[in-house]
């Protein structure tokens, strides 16, 4: 096989939850910022054709990409480290696998042949694998494999990567396994023998490690890695310490300093450079040195999952360091948030976030919370479902339409604000059936958005079913909330903007999908910024 791209596998063993995301997204940053076009694949082992199925309990944030893929949460962390757009092809699972095959098998194009796992899942798997590098796009793919060395489900997986580094041959791929190396306390001791375990199952699997990366609260010795070198059959300088770091973003630094690029590049051949860290380390500074501070409220109904919006806590990371502000995000469970304690839960905030979300659970009071901070001009964010409530909270309170509502909510309502369109009307399909992807939107001059913005027209990600109702827009228009921006080709409401306030912006869209290290959200910059007015207007306010 010729093949000018070359492949980064990456395993993990000994337990789940490593951080082989972060791991492999920060190699990949060291890697672009040496000049290599990079990108990074996770494979996920588990039958959901994705995870847009899977609750966030169960599986944190659905990440959606421009083309409508409903992906993994570590895809975000790839496009946020990375800043180039990820898509379909960028994350696969088991399902997905077996779906192709299974389509495959009903055209009849095994012509006869018994379908096995090996060879017809794993050819699959390596064509997914290497569809990115056949693109010509990349000069570097890294393959994330999702779960940990020795589950029952990885296995046509590392199949696969054994399989591909035979065909690749020695300086075209190789793989790094991260690993944990724990403390034990009473014994004062790093342990490796987890480490050792970990990489003879690969072995088992006739899979070498050529890099370790081993997770540990504590700094790993020097004997210690030769041990480890020792044991595994990885060289000295292969053996990388991840240690427990304050932000995501100290994670390439921390490998820089290593030397887990040089390692990577020695390996395939390739000349290693200088990373140009710039605009990185200028993020990280400001990141680091805020002047002062602001409180948000994030109103939602899975605030205890710090993984349930992950995209939404990076993108305040992001316009925090922008605006040289630390962002404290309190976290507020809607279910108990009501009429009677809103004042308590919320006066001391700076602005509220409404949150995307799903189902009836927790809506009233997320009702409550735009009826309070519109009415107390404390700025509003509303994101998807955060942007159907403020319109609900409006229809209600300002139109006087008691018993405005989302179909989604209550189906019979005489006063559906919030429909299903047309289209959607038939679906009964729940995977991959919502409006998904990148739809442009036309933005009304001097509104908000189109200040934050500075452009007309925008491009941003969505994943809903419902919508608002334009046969309502003349009316809510004319009581004071204007929809700023309009899909063109559907007429579609995608902002709604209350003129009478000072920063009241409700988004039918998904920013946070779309703020990275490098160009931060404009409207989470702007709503940091105006929950910081809102906070030294206060201020004046009870001095005076
Ligand atoms: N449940 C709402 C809808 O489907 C909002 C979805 C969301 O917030 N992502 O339209």
């Amino acid at each position: 096989m010729t093949t000018t791209t070359k492949y980064i596998f990456v395993t993990g063993g000994v337990t789940s939850s490593l951080g082989k995301g972060i791991i492999a997204a920060s190699l990949a940053k060291l890697l672009q910022a040496q000049g290599y076009r990079t990108t990074i694949q996770k494979l996920d082992p588990y039958i959901n054709v994705d995870p847009g199925t899977l609750n966030p309990y169960e599986h944190g944030e659905c990440y959606v990409t421009d083309d409508g893929a409903e992906t993994d949460l570590d895809l975000g962390h790839y496009e946020r480290f990375l800043n180039v757009p990820t898509s379909q092809a960028n994350n696969v699972t088991t399902g997905r696998i077996y779906q192709s095959v299974i389509d495959k098998e009903r055209r009849g194009e095994f012509l006869g042949k018994t379908v096995q796992v090996i060879p017809h899942i794993t050819d699959e798997i390596k064509e997914r694998v290497q569809k990115l590098g056949n693109s010509g796009d990349y000069d570097i793919v890294i393959t994330e494999i999702g779960g940990t060395v020795g589950d029952i489900e990885s296995l046509p997986y590392i199949e696969a990567v054994r399989q591909l580094r035979w065909d690749l041959g020695d300086n075209n791929g190789l793989v790094i396994h991260l690993t944990l190396v724990p403390y034990l306390s009473a014994a004062g001791e790093l342990k490796t023998k987890p480490t050792q375990h970990s990489v003879k199952t690969l072995m088992e699997s006739g899979v070498m490690a050529d890099i370790l990366v081993c997770r540990t609260e504590h700094e790993l010795p020097m004997d210690l890695r030769k041990k480890l070198a020792l044991f595994c059959n990885v060289r000295e300088e292969a053996v990388i310490q991840s240690i427990d770091a304050s932000t995501i973003y100290d994670v390439p630094n921390l490998m820089l300093k290593q030397g887990l690029d040089t390692v990577v590049l020695k390996k395939l051949g390739l000349q290693s450079h200088q990373p140009n860290l710039t605009r990185w380390n200028e993020f990280l500074k400001r990141h680091k040195n805020p002047k002062t501070e602001v409180t948000i409220g994030l109103i939602g109904k899975y605030v205890e999952l710090q993984d349930s919006y992950k995209s939404i806590l990076e993108a305040f990371i992001h316009a925090g360091a922008e605006n040289e502000v630390k962002v404290h995000v309190e976290p507020i469970h809607s279910e108990y948030l009501n009429a009677d304690n809103i004042h308590a839960k919320l006066s001391h905030l700076n602005g509220i976030l409404v949150a995307p979300g799903f189902g009836e659970r927790g809506i009233e009071g997320k009702i409550d919370a735009v009826k309070y901070v519109r009415e107390n001009k404390m700025p509003f964010f509303g994101i998807c479902l955060g942007m159907q409530m403020a319109v609900i909270e409006f229809a209600r309170n300002v139109l006087n339409l008691k018993d405005a509502n989302s179909t989604e909510m209550d189906a019979k309502t005489a006063n559906p604000v919030i429909g299903l369109m047309e289209s959607q009307k038939d679906i009964t399909e729940k995977g991959g059936t919502m409006r998904l992807g990148s739809w442009s939107c036309n933005l009304k001059p001097n509104s908000i958005a189109h200040k934050v913005y500075k452009s007309n027209t925008i491009e941003e990600r969505h994943r809903h079913r419902f919508e608002f109702n334009n046969t309502y827009k003349d009316q809510i228009e004319a009581s004071g909330m204007i929809a700023t921006g309009i899909n063109p080709e559907t007429n579609l409401v995608e902002i709604v903007e209350v003129s009478d306030h000072p920063w009241f912006v409700g988004v039918q869209y998904h920013p946070e999908y779309k703020s990275t290290v490098a160009n931060p959200h404009p409207l989470f910059v702007a709503f940091v910024k105006a929950a910081l007015k809102h906070k030294n207007k206060n201020k004046r306010a009870t001095m005076a």
